[in-house]
């Protein structure tokens, strides 16, 4: 049986990290979207295309190729990003990018072809809403702002990003604000989806929580 899990929330919540222990320890594919919108994001600031400015940023499409290898690594026309788009200009600039109608059909397809014939856990904002609207399994995963923040923090000290923690706090809250307030598919909790509140859990226990959900999820649709 082929097996779809959603896993949104908003920034920062430990969604990549979850899903990328859940699908090592499933055998599905784990598919970053996230990093997609970092690859538009990146490429508008190589360019020196404004960010804020929809129709120059759409028409970058046709030179847009991205590819996520095994190990996520992702390339961007060829190239290895997967450092470039997790730098502070991106993260502070990506949600703009994210609200565009057109960049967000290019890059749902390229999402839903990545979904065909086998089975993925796939994290972002609008996966179980918009995305995979009949996955077998959705999370909406959510952590409370100052969690999310030292997290982030941490992670950027770990990668030499400098950075203080009341800068990265209010990049999360401007994102999550942006990402939740534009008019196509927002950053929202599914219907159906099971919200877990990870701001008092280990990661271990998360893995755990969710590897339990989806067996709990895939039983009942069995049977
Ligand atoms: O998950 P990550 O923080 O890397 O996502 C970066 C940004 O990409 C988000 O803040 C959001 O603006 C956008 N995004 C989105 N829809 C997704 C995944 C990410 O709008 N499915």
């Amino acid at each position: 049986m082929l097996v779809t899990v959603a896993i949104d929330g908003p920034a920062a919540a430990g969604k990549s990290t979850i899903a990328k222990k859940v699908a090592e320890k499933l055998g599905y594919v784990y598919i970053d979207t996230g990093a997609m919108y970092r690859c538009v994001t990146l490429l508008a600031l190589q360019k020196g295309v404004d960010p804020q400015d929809e129709k120059a940023v759409e028409q970058l499409l046709p030179e847009i190729n991205i590819d996520m290898k095994p190990n996520h690594v992702v390339l961007l026309n060829g190239r290895d990003v997967s450092k470039d788009i997790r730098s502070r200009n991106v993260a502070d600039n990506v949600s703009y990018i994210a609200s565009y109608k057109n960049i967000r059909l290019f890059l749902v397809d390229l999402q839903r072809k990545l979904a065909k014939n086998v089975s993925v856990v796939m994290d972002g904002r609008d996966i179980g809403t918009y995305v995979l609207p009949d996955a077998n399994v959705k999370i909406f995963q959510v952590a409370s702002v100052a969690t999310r923040a030292q997290r982030r923090y941490k992670e950027n000290l770990e990668k030499g990003i400098k950075c203080t923690l009341e800068e990265v706090e209010e990049e999360l809250k401007k994102r999550d604000y942006i990402d939740s307030h534009r008019s196509f598919a927002p950053l929202k909790q599914a219907d159906d989806a099971y919200m877990l509140d990870t701001s008092y859990m280990t990661i271990d226990e998360v893995v755990t929580k969710v590897i339990d959900i989806i067996h709990m999820k895939i039983g009942e649709q069995n049977g």
